[in-house]
């Protein structure tokens, strides 16, 4: 049990007293003695229960005159003021310190006009609202009021210490099992929204701390806000490092009187003090909890600390399960993302189908991508939201230059809130952007950064957070293995499409004999020249593959493609046309001249001698040549070519390893 009188808790007093139907009517005050060697001693208030607040506010105004420290010798008085209010007071002591009740709030039953016409006046208020005011209260005489004071005054001392402590020791137990149970049903909270708003309510409602707010850190944005308040109108939001030393052991859990500083911090508050507990978890302070106007008894604040600690760390749990949550959304949104960007049709569609994604993931209306040239100094505008395409393209940016350039140049993410702030870049907001706040997001391949993706104009005009560049990121490095997938891909396209040799051969592709045939056919038109090709398909060369193997295979195709040459003359062209086909153009040549050329090509083969094969059904290597002429077996290249293999098809018809010559085919063209 408590011992010193300076710790009986006054308001546990009052609620007692209050509590007893005698005195339900009243409003009672409680003055302390403050004995004070350097000022007067002097009683000051330490608490009230107010029924009724005009009547008390008068009460007080005219009892602050007697409550002198030489009161309490008389215990008890009763007074008659301003026309018919009555007030009681009572001095007692607990232990050392004197206390003074004061109770008022009923009136007598005569009231006197004229001394409430003077009130009225001095307080610059109509006397018929303060007649009617003071006929509203309870009626009593005086002589009850004494007699009231006389009980009061006797039974003051068996209410404290012992019942008074017991009373309050009953409401700790039962208040710390009605915590225990909800700190239980904490657990089963969803959200850190649903506890916050639980934990203020708790604070509110079961401990009745008049004024609750509760902060969380806001990593992203650098501050505390208070994501929950009871009793208060809006808090502002506190910059994490102007609470510097405030959540430090030193001030924690003890009542800050609220100066010049204090106040400024809370600005949006109005209390004489507050009390702050912090949310800590895993060693990092993720919050805290303010109460205003109410130190909190030592065994309470035991408990909001009790509170605190696992507030914090259910907040840290809700917040890591929606991390979790969130990356995995995150995922499948990346790989619906990768779909829609592998069925881009080409470079340009790729690049725009990015930067629409990008900036659909950070809700920005502004962007652009930029590559880097080959020669590694400078990036080129390959896309943009929010400017001209083609002005774009027009601007080259140096690598190391400009914020785009520095993100290439050290391949490292660049967050900016401000761009007029941010002492990486400081320079004035360019009247094209909203929004000072913008991201660059270097393109890379492992190490190899290849180009830069730039947001800006965040939606709300708000700024780019951490988690922003994170996710950004993750979709940069996902776009660009894209980019560098599909700029293969186009490179080799273009690469074959300007290829016009064939690699095993040497010899011209078959790409290639198409345009030329068409050149020398259009100049044999024009000049009445005569043309002739030559489809040159070697026999059994399957089975020849079969026996020998490709390698083998190959070689003989070598060899093939070197006779054919050597039996033409250099005007002359050819070409692989397929696997084992070729095909020569002979400009300027007839059908008949031209059969000595294929007789040399077919006997030049079957001489060659080629390894193993004696082993072909035939016994050597060899092959059939099909021949057609311009004019009469075709005017164009497809003609030709039919009319040219049909005679091929012939000679392999007739037993292979010879020459047939086109028989008077029709020009169908
Ligand atoms: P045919 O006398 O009727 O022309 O019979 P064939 O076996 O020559 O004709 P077919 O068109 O059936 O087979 C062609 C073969 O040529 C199939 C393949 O094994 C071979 N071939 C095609 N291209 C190449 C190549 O680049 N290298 C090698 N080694 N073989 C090839
Ligand atoms: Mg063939
Ligand atoms: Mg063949």
């Amino acid at each position: 049990m408590v011992e010193n009188a300076q710790e009986a808790p006054p308001a546990e007093l009052l609620a007692k007293l209050k509590s007893y139907p005698f005195l339900a009517q009243y409003n009672l005050n409680l003055f302390c003695l403050k004995k004070d060697s350097s000022a007067a001693d002097e009683f000051l208030p330490c608490g009230s229960i107010v029924q009724d607040a005009l009547s008390n506010e008068i009460g007080l105004n005219f009892i602050g005159r007697s409550l002198k420290p030489e009161l309490p010798a008389k215990k008890t008085a009763v007074y008659r003021y301003n026309g018919g209010f009555l007030s009681f007071v009572v001095s007692f002591n607990i232990g050392d310190t004197d206390f003074c009740l004061v109770g008022n709030g009923v009136r007598d039953k005569l009231i006197d006009f004229w001394q409430l016409e003077r009130l009225s006046r001095a307080d610059k208020v109509d006397v018929f609202s303060l007649l009617s005011q003071l006929e509203r209260l309870p009626v009593a005489t005086v002589h009850e009021l004494e007699e009231l004071a006389e009980h009061i005054h006797e039974m003051l001392p068996a209410l404290h210490p012992g019942e008074m402590y017991q009373s309050l020791y009953d409401q700790t137990v039962n208040r710390l099992a009605m915590v225990v149970g909800l700190l239980e049903q904490m657990d089963e909270l969803k959200s850190v929204n649903d506890l916050v708003s639980f934990t203020t309510e708790l604070l509110a409602f079961v401990f009745h701390f008049p004024k609750v707010a509760l902060a969380l850190l806001d990593a992203d944005r650098g501050t505390y806000s208070f994501v929950g308040q009871m009793g208060l109108e809006r808090v502002e939001d506190i910059a994490k490092d102007r609470l510097g030393e405030l959540l430090t052991k030193d001030h924690i859990k003890k009542p800050l009187n609220f100066d010049e500083e204090t106040a400024a911090l809370f600005s949006g508050v109005s209390a004489q003090n507050v009390t702050l507990f912090p949310l800590k978890a895993e060693g990092s302070h993720i919050g805290f909890i303010s109460l205003f106007d109410n130190e909190p008894q030592a065994v309470d604040a035991l408990l909001v600390e009790l509170l605190a600690a696992k507030a914090a760390a259910k907040i840290r749990q809700l917040k890591k399960e929606t991390e979790h949550l969130q990356l995995n959304a995150l995922s499948n949104r990346l790989l619906s993302v990768t779909n829609t960007l592998l069925f881009a049709e080409n470079k340009e569609e790729l690049y725009k189908t990015i930067l629409e994604l990008a900036a659909d993931l950070l809700n920005s209306t502004q962007g652009s991508i930029m590559l880097m040239d080959k020669s590694g100094e400078n990036l080129h505008i390959v896309f943009t939201m929010g400017m001209s395409l083609n002005l774009a393209q027009c601007m080259t940016v140096k690598v190391g230059k400009g914020i785009a350039g520095k993100v290439a140049k050290t391949g490292i993410p660049l967050l900016v809130n401000d761009i007029e702030k941010d002492t990486r870049i400081g320079i004035k907001n360019r009247p094209r952007f909203k929004s000072k706040s913008l991201i660059s997001i270097p393109l890379k391949l492992k190490d190899k950064t290849i180009g830069v993706l730039n947001l800006s104009d965040k939606g709300d005009l708000g700024v780019f957070t951490e988690s922003d560049k994170d996710l950004l990121t993750s979709f940069a490095n996902l776009a660009s293995l894209i980019i560098e997938r599909t700029l293969v891909i186009e490179e080799s396209v273009i690469f074959e499409k300007m290829a016009v040799t064939d690699a095993l051969t040497g010899l011209y592709n078959r790409r290639f004999l198409k345009n030329r045939l068409e050149e020398e056919l259009t100049r044999s038109i024009r000049q009445k020249l005569n043309l002739t090709i030559l489809f040159i398909d070697l026999d059994h060369f399957k089975i020849y593959n079969d026996l020998c193997g490709h390698i083998a295979g190959d070689e003989v195709l070598r060899k093939t493609a070197a006779i054919i040459k050597a039996s033409l003359r250099d005007m002359d062209v050819v070409a692989r046309y397929g696997g084992e086909e070729f095909c020569a153009i002979l400009p300027g040549t007839s059908k008949m001249e031209s059969l000595a050329v294929a007789e040399r090509i077919r006997a030049g083969i079957e001489r060659e001698v080629f390894p193993e094969e004696e082993n072909l059904p035939l016994g050597r290597l060899t092959t059939s040549i099909g021949v057609a002429s311009f004019p009469e077996d075709g005017h164009t290249f497809t003609s030709l070519v039919h009319a040219a293999d049909v005679a091929l098809y012939e000679a392999k018809t007739v037993g292979r390893n010879t020459v047939v010559v086109a028989r008077h085919v029709m020009d169908k063209d």
